[in-house]
This record gives structure tokens, sequence and C-alpha cells, in this order.
């Protein structure tokens, strides 16, 4: 089965990394491909270029092959739509070949605006990773999709191609890009909350308003 989580990553940090090392575990696959997506112009004032958030995604998973960044979406540029990325990877990966996309319960919620969200259930099965916060809105058009098409265990994605949903409920860590890029910009350190690596780089690129000499 082939498994891609998207966001933005700006930056990633351990939330992420620790999410995507509990899939492998839990979906019973050998790797999981990280996907950043396009940030739209209005965002990409404060955070990092594309280029700048591949390099810190490919720092942060050096050494672990369980982890692997698919950088489709920014070599595409513009903006990427779900479903097309969906479309590709099938072409790539042939009818056969499971496919799940990871989002979480905020993300699931709104799915009904995404462009075609109808096509997507052909196209791959969705992990709802429960994230704290509110649910599902009840008798709303994900809450009615998941009721069709829940499934209550990993393995069911390993059987078909596509179509099914199942929910996971891993731990979370409280850990925000948000919160990473207020710290940086107040000067505070946001160390142990991302990998060495990526803070390093961060500070040596001067990024969220860091400045190589300090926030330690
Ligand atoms: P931002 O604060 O900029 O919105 P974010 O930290 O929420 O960023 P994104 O890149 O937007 O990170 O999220 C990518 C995916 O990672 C989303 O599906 C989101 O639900 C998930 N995610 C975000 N934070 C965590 C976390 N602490 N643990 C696990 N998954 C997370």
């Amino acid at each position: 089965m082939h498994v891609i989580y998207g966001g933005t990553f700006d930056p990633v940090h351990h939330g992420h990394l620790r999410l995507a090392i509990e899939l492998c575990d839990r979906l019973g696959v050998d790797r999981v491909h990280l996907l950043p997506c396009h940030i739209p112009p209005h965002r990409g004032d404060t955070g990092a270029s594309a280029a700048q958030r591949l390099r810190l995604l490919s720092l942060a998973v050096a050494g672990e092959p369980r982890l692997v960044v698919d950088d489709r979406e920014l070599r595409r540029g513009g903006a990427s739509y779900t479903a097309d990325t969906l479309r590709h990877l099938r072409r790539e990966l042939g009818p056969e070949t499971p496919l799940a996309m990871v989002v979480g319960t905020d993300a699931f919620a709104g799915f009904y605006r995404w462009r075609e969200w109808v096509e997507i259930p052909a196209l791959a099965h969705i992990v709802v990773v429960r994230r704290p916060g509110p649910g599902l809105t009840p008798d709303s058009a994900p809450a009615r999709l998941l009721a069709e098409r829940r499934v209550g265990s990993p393995q069911a994605l390993h059987e078909v191609p596509a179509g099914r949903i199942l929910e996971l409920n891993p731990p979370w860590l409280d850990i925000s890009a948000t919160g990473i890029r207020e710290r940086i910009a107040a000067g505070r350190s946001p160390r142990y909350l991302l990998p060495d690596a990526v803070w390093s780089e961060i500070r040596q690129l001067g990024l969220y308003g860091a400045c190589p000499e300090g926030n330690f």
C-alpha cells in the first residue's frame, strides 16, 4: 500500500514525524510519503519558500528509510489539487495497488469543499487521524461519507485499491508549525519541538525571523 501524508510543513516538526512513524506501524507499511503542498501566496510572506521547506523536510527524514519526501506538488508549482495528485499517483501505481491519503479530522471536516472531492474515494482510501478539538458535525457530508465507507481495521485497506475510510487515534504531540514560527519570531528557542538539524538550518537561513547568532 502506498501512503501519502500531505501538509505545508512550514516547518516540519516532531508532531508530523512521530505521526508518520505511527502510521507505518499501525497501517503495516514500510514507508510513508510526506507530500509538501504549495502554499497560497498570501501565506508566503512569513513562511519559508517551497525549496526551503523541502530542504528542511529532507534534513528531517535523513537516515530514516520509512519516511520519504515526495516533492511532486512543489515541482508542479502553483496550486495543486488533491484529486489531481491522486490521479497522477494512480497512473504511476496502476489500478490494483492500494493508495491511502492521511488527513486530520479538521481537514476531513472541510473535505466537501475540496475540488472534485466526490472523485477522491474512487482514487484512494482515506485515513482520518483524530485531532483534539471538535469532531465532525453529525449528518454533515463528511460524517455521512465516513459512515458509508468506514472500516474497522488497517487490514481492510490492503484488500482493495481505494474507497475505504479508516479512523485512527494515535497519540498527539501538542506541537504546531504556527507555534514554532511564533516562538522563533519572538526570539525564543523551539528546540526539541523539531529535529536539531532542521532548527540549525532555520537559523542558518534566517527563516521565520531567526537570527543565526541568537534564538538558543
Ligand atoms: P500550521 O500550524 O502552519 O497550520 P501544522 O503544524 O498544523 O501547521 P501542517 O503542515 O499544516 O502542520 O499539517 C500537516 C498535517 O499534519 C495535517 O494533516 C495536520 O493535521 C498534521 N499535524 C499537524 N500538527 C500535528 C501534530 N502535532 N501531530 C500530528 N499531526 C499533526
